[in-house]
């Protein structure tokens, strides 16, 4: 029995049970598998980006960034955060007006956000290519450890008193006159929830909310494709990287590159495990050396496409309550840029979950904006 039964551990889970856990909330997490072992887990560092995100999300990111830099010190754990800031690359003249108005509307929302010429770009990132034409750069963006974040929350969450629970995958709810009662784990177990519901499994959660609810979610699930270099040196690369238009994002993760942006692994038909593809490594290495011309010829020490996302069909979270299980709070659908809010996230769901009151910052991820 809990007040607060909190399904999933990856960013998400872990960060909310920590939030409510700080506030002396009794709380309960249930993992299917091991904390950070979804989205949240895996090779390399997560971009943390205002830069280029929808509008939607940006009070959320400017949130987040009061938060990044001192997350480690309340989780007394690493985050391996880093403002590194972001530079999106411009080669097109297709893409200038875009981004100059782009740039407009983030400072508008108070991400700052500076036009940067071809010879600023130069001297920001001497190894770019000579067609990068200008870029929009937003200093206070950079990367996280997202695994060891993840971790953190769910240690310090833990900490406080909050029961985390791996190995114990949720297989039903028992729903009573529209309110979760208890959740029911794969071998059996029933948890009595006194308050609140926090469904936030990620891939999860549209099979889930289908089977308990007969609701359907506008997403799917993709396999976003992670790479790491050989190690280089010197590092040619010193912030976080984006393209306008290029399938492309970049960051150095210690003496390696981490390359990304977009690529994608497929499920094997037969044994439905997630594969990388050749022709998706080979390709999002191209786009690589095309704007670093330096990397031809540096190999590529590992890719993984195991860790499994899900894309809404308007590319921003669904993040609401429905009123079949109306004390059960659900967010998916993170679209690839979920790690990034996920400090102001899990601050306002705590929020949310222990006043009934949720943040106007939500409203635009209601799953009525489908309906
Ligand atoms: C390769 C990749 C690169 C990315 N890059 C970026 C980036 O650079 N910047 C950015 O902002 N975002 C990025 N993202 C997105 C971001 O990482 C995710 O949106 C975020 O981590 C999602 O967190 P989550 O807690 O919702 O999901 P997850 O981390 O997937 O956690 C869900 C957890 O629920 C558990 N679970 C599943 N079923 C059950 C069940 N029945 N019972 C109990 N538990 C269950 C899973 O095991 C899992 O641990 C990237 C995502 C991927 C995959």
């Amino acid at each position: 029995m809990a007040d607060f039964v909190i399904i999933g551990g990856g960013g998400y889970g872990a960060g909310v049970a920590w939030e409510l856990a700080r506030r002396g909330a009794d709380v309960h997490l249930l993992e299917a598998k091991t904390i950070a072992s979804g989205a949240s887990g895996g090779l390399g560092k997560r971009g943390v980006r205002a830069n280029g995100r929808d509008v939607r999300e940006l009070p959320l990111m400017k949130r987040a960034y009061d938060i990044w830099p001192i997350l480690h010190e309340q989780l007394e754990a690493t985050t391996g955060y880093e403002r590194s800031g972001h530079l999106l690359l411009l080669e097109r003249d297709n893409d200038l007006a875009h981004a100059k108005t782009m740039r407009w509307m983030q400072e508008q929302q108070g991400i700052p956000s500076r036009w940067i010429t071809q010879e600023e770009v130069r001297e920001l990132e001497p190894h770019l290519t000579h067609d990068i034409q200008a870029a929009v750069f937003c200093p206070l963006d950079g990367i996280a450890d997202h695994t060891a974040t993840t971790r953190g929350y769910a240690q310090a969450a833990a900490r406080l008193g909050a029961l985390v629970e791996e190995n114990t995958p949720v297989n039903a709810l028992e729903i009573k006159n529209e309110i979760v009662t208890a959740v029911i784990t794969a071998a059996g177990q029933r948890i009595e929830v006194k308050k609140q519901v926090l469904l936030l499994s990620n891939a999860h959660v549209p099979g889930f909310l289908m089977q308990e609810l007969g609701i359907n979610l506008p997403v799917w699930e993709l396999l976003p494709q992670v790479m790491l270099t050989e190690v280089v040196d010197p590092m040619p690369i010193n912030h976080l990287i984006g393209h306008a238009h290029r399938t492309l994002a970049m960051k150095a993760c210690g003496r390696q590159i981490m390359i990304s942006g977009g690529w994608r692994g497929r499920e094997n038909p037969l044994t439905g495990q997630p594969e990388t593809q050749p022709d998706q490594i080979e390709g999002n290495r191209a786009e690589a050396t095309a704007v670093y011309p330096i990397l031809a010829g540096v190999g590529i020490a590992e890719a993984d496409t195991s860790r499994r996302e899900l894309i809404a069909v308007d590319g921003i979270p669904i993040i609401d309550q429905l009123p079949a299980a109306s004390n059960m709070i659900f967010a998916t659908g993170w679209s690839g840029h979920g790690w990034a809010i996920t400090p102001a996230v899990v601050e306002l769901l705590a929020d949310w979950a222990l006043t009934g009151k949720r943040s106007p910052l939500f409203e635009p991820f209601r799953y009525t904006r489908f309906l």
